[in-house]
C-alpha cells in the first residue's frame, strides 16, 4: 500500500462541504486520552458552543459520535416507545428517512407529505394532529437536503405544543446557515451534522435534548433497543457533573475539528454567518438566472445552503457534473429521488459559502453547458453575480 494523496477539490454539493485549514489543522494536533483532564475542559467548552449554536440551555447538548443520521437516531430511539404514535412531515428524503425510524423503533408512523419541492403546510399538518389526538410526538426536516425547501419550525412547534406533543427536528443543513432557535421555539430534541454549513469533516451529530424530551426518556418502560445510542448511557461520558466514566472512546481528534469550526463561527458571528450564506446564495441565483436556468424552489422557501437548480431540457446533467469534477475539481450534487436527473444539487455550506465559490461554479457551468452546445455568456453571469454579492 501507498499514501493516499486526495486532490483537492471544492466541495458544492449537498454535504461534505470545503473544510477550513484551521480545522484541518486543529485536528492533526496531538491525540489526548478521552478521559484526560485537558481533554475534559475542551469538551465542556464544545458542549457550551453547541449550547450557543443551539440558542438553548439544554444541558443535554453535545456531539454523538457518528455522522446526522446516527444523531436522528438518537433521537427517535430514545423518544419512541413501542406503539407510539409519530407524526412524519415529509417532502423529501430526510422525512422518508425519519419513518424509517419511527417503524424501527417499534413506533407507529402517520405520514403528511407534500410534494417534492414544497414546503410543509402548516394547516394541513394540524389537521393531521387534530385527527390523532394520541400522537406523542411531531417529527419534520427544517432544511431538507434533497430539494432545497425551507420549514417553518417555529410555526411547526408552536404547532406541536397546542397539541401536546414533543417535537423532534432535523437541523442538519440549516444549522450554522439559518438560524435555529431551539428553546425560542420550544424544540425538544433535534440533531445535525458536523459536515454541512458547519465545515467540519463529516462523522459528528450535535444534539440537544429539553428536558420534556429527558422526562419521557427516564418514564421508559422498555430499554431503549439501541446500546451504543442509549441516551442515559452516553450521559455518563458526556455529562461532567457527576465525574465521566467510559462509554466508548470518543473521536478525539474529530472533536478538535468541532470545537475549532465553533471557535470561527463565534469569531465571524452567528448572525453574520446566516447573513454571508444568504448573500452567497443571491449571488448564485443572480449569475444563475442570467444564464438562463431556474430554481426548482419558490424563492419564499428557498434554503440559502443548498440551491436545487432545473437542468434545462436536451441537457445531460451525469455529463456537466462529471465536466465539473473533471476539469475544475468541483463537485456539485445530483438530484435524488423523483427528482433525479432532473436537478443540480448546489451547496453553499459553511465555508464554502463564499464569492469565489459562486464565481468558480459559474464559470465551470458556462463552460459544461457550452460543451453541450448550450451557449451563455458566463462573463455576463459573473457580473450578475458580483453585483448581488457586493449589493449587499
Ligand atoms: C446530510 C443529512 C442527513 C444525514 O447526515 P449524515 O451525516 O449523512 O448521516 C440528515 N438529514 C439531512 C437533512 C441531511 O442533509
Amino acid at each position: 500500500m501507498q499514501s493516499f494523496i486526495p486532490t483537492k477539490r471544492t466541495l458544492m454539493g449537498p454535504g461534505p462541504s470545503d473544510v477550513h485549514d484551521r480545522i484541518l489543522e486543529a485536528m492533526a494536533r496531538p491525540t489526548l486520552g478521552h478521559l484526560d483532564p485537558e481533554f475534559q475542559r475542551m469538551m465542556e467548552e464544545l458542549k457550551g458552543g453547541l449550547r450557543a449554536l443551539f440558542k438553548t440551555e439544554n444541558a443535554m447538548t453535545f456531539p454523538v459520535s457518528a455522522p446526522g443520521s446516527a444523531g436522528m437516531e438518537m433521537c427517535f430511539v430514545n423518544l419512541i416507545e413501542p406503539g407510539d404514535k409519530v407524526v412524519v412531515v415529509k417532502n423529501g428524503v430526510f422525512g422518508e428517512r425519519m419513518r424509517e425510524n419511527v417503524v424501527r423503533a417499534g413506533g407507529e408512523a402517520v405520514m403528511v407529505e407534500f410534494d417534492w419541492g414544497t414546503a410543509p403546510d402548516v394547516s394541513k399538518v394540524a389537521e393531521v394532529l387534530a385527527a390523532n389526538s394520541d400522537t406523542k410526538i411531531l417529527a419534520f426536516v427544517h432544511a431538507e437536503t434533497s430539494t432545497g425547501v425551507r420549514a417553518d419550525a417555529a410555526a411547526l412547534c408552536a404547532l406541536a405544543r397546542e397539541h401536546d406533543c414533543l417535537t423532534i427536528v432535523d437541523a442538519v443543513t440549516s444549522l450554522g446557515g439559518l438560524p435555529v432557535e431551539v428553546d425560542a421555539w420550544g424544540i425538544d430534541a433535534i440533531y445535525s451534522g458536523s459536515q454541512k454549513c458547519l465545515s467540519c469533516t463529516p462523522g459528528l451529530s450535535p444534539v440537544s435534548f429539553s428536558e420534556r424530551a429527558l422526562a419521557r426518556v427516564r418514564a421508559r418502560k422498555v430499554p431503549v433497543q439501541s446500546w451504543f445510542l442509549d441516551l442515559s448511557l452516553v450521559m455518563a461520558y458526556w455529562d461532567g457533573t457527576g465525574g465521566r466514566s467510559y462509554h466508548h472512546t470518543a473521536p478525539v481528534n474529530p472533536l478538535y475539528g468541532l470545537h475549532e469550526s465553533l471557535v470561527m463561527l463565534f469569531e465571524e458571528g452567528l448572525e453574520e454567518s446566516h447573513a454571508r450564506h444568504a448573500v452567497m446564495h443571491e449571488g448564485l441565483v443572480a449569475g444563475l438566472e442570467d444564464m438562463g436556468l431556474d430554481f426548482l424552489v419558490h424563492p419564499d422557501i428557498r434554503l440559502p445552503m443548498l440551491n436545487a437548480v432545473k437542468v434545462p431540457d436536451g441537457i445531460d446533467e451525469a455529463a456537466v457534473r462529471a465536466h465539473l469534477l473533471q476539469e475544475y475539481d468541483l463537485e456539485i450534487g445530483a438530484g435524488l429521488g423523483p427528482l433525479a436527473g432532473k436537478v443540480w444539487r448546489i451547496g453553499l455550506m459553511g465555508t464554502s459559502a463564499r464569492e469565489e465559490n459562486v464565481e468558480l461554479c459559474l464559470t465551470a457551468l458556462a463552460d459544461a453547458l457550452g460543451k453541450q452546445q448550450m451557449h451563455v455568456d458566463g462573463l455576463k453571469a459573473l457580473e450578475a453575480a458580483r453585483k448581488a454579492m457586493s449589493d449587499d
